[in-house]
């Protein structure tokens, strides 16, 4: 179907083929990470064999390699985010560090007492703290959007939230602890009607689904190469050319000036602006190698496929008793959050883990969502391309043995 084999894709991922506990791994984890292909492994190690230095173009041959390579992951990654221009990506450590270089060099600058942030309740902690923080110290107030039963955003809270005051509007792509994909193009059509700038945090959207940034009109994008089969420590932050240039420094030093003298320092245009010191050039390369990997597969075929993989698995969850799914959103991609009667998330975690199964029990990152389904923590498995019905299978298999196993010892 849609010429997407599966069982080829699994063999581009060398990890896949590991035991734990003796048994086959089914990685169920995506959203905390995902597993790189031998393409990325091999673009990562080419690196350091033949192109190793850091980027100064003119100055010798290996300099000129590297300095290609680097810049040719960020032309990928503007490539991959349908940005105008390359010179609209700057590489950032991952999704936190774009967010708060945003907060440090847009937001302490056009944020003053009584402005507002508008944030949702989806939001992962990395896209709450630091406007949190920021609020504190300009004095604007953080207002934040609720959501349904079903874990989607409330368009008409949000209309009734929004005002002049708005100054950002900050909200998560698609959330990591529920799944459901946000309304974004019409979120930021509404914040712009009020002057409001948006920032969207990609980090569960990008494994997932298309992302074009022109069509969604956000200001800011931003996304981990970890979750997108790339390497960590490496992210990028997309930002409209008129507001990037306009932006002060985050960090300061060397690369990111034209001209130091003993009282003052040019800066150099973005994105040089914001990549002060020696960046992360091997795993830029190597986020620029995985961009390439689901490129040449195809957003858009990753996406169906991960759609029907995501509503048999809810089908299948909801055949066990006492299971509870939480986020129930039409617009949902990746993820399988839920909780059983009698039984905390951890035994879940474990009971799967056991049998070679990896999934997240806990908070996720994004406390108030769960508080506001009365809960502290769930189980929440996370697709990927990689997945198959066979491994969502053998999750239902352990979780009904487990279900079954608690009401033999209750009746005896
Ligand atoms: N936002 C969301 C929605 C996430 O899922 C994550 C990662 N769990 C982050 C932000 C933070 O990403 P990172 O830890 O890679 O900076």
């Amino acid at each position: 179907t849609d010429g997407f084999e599966v069982t080829l894709v699994r063999r581009d991922f060398p990890i896949l083929a590991e035991k734990v506990n003796g048994k086959n791994l089914i990685w169920l984890d995506n959203a905390a990470t995902t597993h790189k292909p031998q393409s990325v492994i091999d673009r990562i190690s080419y690196f350091y064999a033949h192109e190793n230095s850091n980027v100064h173009r003119g100055a010798h041959t290996l300099a000129a390699r590297s300095t290609d390579a680097y810049e040719g992951a960020r032309k990928k990654v503007a490539q991959f985010l349908n940005a105008s221009s390359p010179q609209e990506i700057v590489f950032v450590r991952g999704t936190t560090e774009g967010i708060n270089l945003v907060a440090h060099s847009w937001g302490r600058y056009h944020l003053q007492k009584d402005d507002e942030i508008v944030i949702t309740w989806l939001e992962h902690h990395a896209n709450m703290v630091p406007w949190q923080i920021l609020c504190r110290e300009t004095g604007a107030n953080l207002r934040v959007v609720p959501v349904d039963e079903t874990g989607q955003v409330r368009l008409d809270e949000y209309a009734r939230i929004l005002s002049p005051k708005a100054k950002l509007v900050a909200l998560t792509h698609v959330s990591n602890a529920l799944g459901t994909v946000t309304p974004v193009a019409e979120m930021a059509f509404m914040a712009h009607r009020h002057g409001a700038k948006v920032l969207v945090d990609g980090a569960q959207a990008v494994p997932h689904l298309k992302v074009d940034v022109q069509a969604l009109d956000c200001d800011f994008y931003v996304f981990s190469g970890h979750k997108v089969f790339g390497p960590t420590g490496i992210g990028a932050l997309y930002a409209k050319p008129e507001i990037l240039d306009a932006m002060h420094p985050y960090q300061s030093g060397g690369n990111m000036i034209a001209d130091v003298t003993l009282e003052r320092s040019l800066y150099q245009p973005a994105p040089q602006r914001f990549e002060a010191g020696t960046g992360n050039i091997a795993d830029a390369v190597g986020l620029g190698a995985a961009l390439d990997y689901v490129m040449a597969i195809g957003m858009e075929t990753i996406d169906r496929y991960e759609h029907r993989l995501l509503a048999y698995g809810m089908e299948m969850l909801r055949t066990i008793n006492g299971l509870r799914l939480i986020g129930t959103a039409k617009e949902k991609a990746s993820v399988l959050s839920f909780v059983i009667d009698g039984f905390t998330t951890e035994e879940i975690g474990q009971a799967l883990s056991q049998e070679g199964i990896a999934v997240r029990a806990g908070h996720h990152c994004a406390q108030p969502i769960l508080r506001r389904f009365g809960l502290e923590s769930t189980v929440r498995p996370s697709l990927a391309l990689y997945n198959t019905i066979d491994e969502i299978d053998a999750m239902v298999a352990v979780l009904k043995k487990l279900t079954l196993s608690q009401r033999t010892t209750r009746w005896s």
